[in-house]
């Protein structure tokens, strides 16, 4: 039977690990707070005492979790998983990480005798927990095919981009492009209730024009009502993600006004609710200066 070993059981993490357990792999599981593996537990899962006793034995080790400081830690750090892996294993970094920190880990990830592949997802926690994820994969091609068999029971789709870090880098503009859009809409939302407008019909008309991408037919509605229940993202998340692709850019396209505002608007909306939901951001722009 597969060993997977499976790091960071958030929102996110949580469902990808049970989906391992639905396809029939032997399964180990670490996370910072135990909690939230108590159900994975109970339906077969082995609890690990650290990310190291996770990888032992394994063929291939995913994390998710929150950012490049958590991702450090659990392959490098004290009880890290790399120490324990087997030469020639798998290391699917699907945490949203910044370019740099992907290139890094495949370094020393890589002179350790390991594959590792940055594998960034798109999808909300219910296609984590249903296997319908999108993966935004960055690897050798041949790494890439060990990989597949540890990524099917994740998704529905797999887009190769390139070399490592490839991935990082359209999940880094694509998450950015979603910060610039919710941001707008926010203040497109506020300046439409200060002129007194009919807010349902605006929210209809947002969510079925011309401007309705996914991002503003999901905020549009939960902007208008204030109704922020049942967060997936966060906007600490989002500010991370876009702080990540503002760095990017400095390498590659210095400037990018657009999403310096956006991360700018970001700073702000982790100030006010940094676990909350990200398009509370609205109640910030509302407020009167
Ligand atoms: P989450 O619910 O906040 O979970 C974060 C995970 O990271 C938890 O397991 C947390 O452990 C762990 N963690 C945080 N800091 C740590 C540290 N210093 N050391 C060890 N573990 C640490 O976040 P999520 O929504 O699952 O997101 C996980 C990743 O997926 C992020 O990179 C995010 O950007 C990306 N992502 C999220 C979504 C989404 O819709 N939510 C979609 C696509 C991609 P504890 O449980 O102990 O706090």
């Amino acid at each position: 039977m597969a060993r997977v070993a499976f790091i960071g059981l958030g929102r996110m993490g949580h469902g990808m690990a049970g989906r391992y357990l639905e396809a029939g792999f032997d399964v180990a599981v670490w996370n910072r707070s135990r909690a939230k593996a108590e159900d994975l537990i109970a339906r077969g899962a082995r609890w690990a005492a650290s990310p190291e006793d996770a990888a032992k034995d394994a063929d291939a080790v995913v994390t998710m979790v929150a950012d490049d400081e958590a991702s450090s830690r659990v392959w490098l750090g004290k009880g890290g998983a790399a120490a324990a892996m087997k030469a020639g294993a798998l290391a699917i970094e699907c945490s949203t990480v910044s370019h740099a920190h992907a290139r890094k880990m495949a370094h020393e990830l890589n002179s350790r005798g390991l594959i590792y592949i940055d594998c960034p997802v798109t999808g909300l926690p219910e296609a984590a927990a249903t296997g319908k994820l999108t993966l935004l994969v960055g690897a050798d091609p041949a790494d890439l095919e060990k990989a597949r068999p540890y990524l099917a029971p994740l998704c529905t789709t797999i887009r190769h981009f390139g070399a490592v870090g490839s991935g990082t880098v359209f999940k880094l503009i694509n998450n950015l492009l979603g910060a610039v859009q919710i941001a707008s809409l926010a203040e497109g939302v506020a300046i439409a209730e200060q002129a007194g407008l009919d807010m349902k019909l605006v929210a209809e008309a947002l969510a079925t024009g011309a401007v309705a991408s996914p991002q503003v037919i999901r905020h549009s509605k939960r902007m208008v009502s204030r109704d922020f229940a049942g967060a997936s993202f966060t906007a600490a998340l989002r500010h991370k993600d876009a702080a990540y692709a503002v760095a990017l850019a400095e390498t590659l396209l210095p400037g990018v006004p657009v999403s310096r505002a956006a991360l700018a608007a970001y700073d702000k909306a982790r100030a006010h609710a940094a676990d909350g939901d990200e398009g509370q951001m609205i109640e910030i722009v509302s407020k009167p200066k």
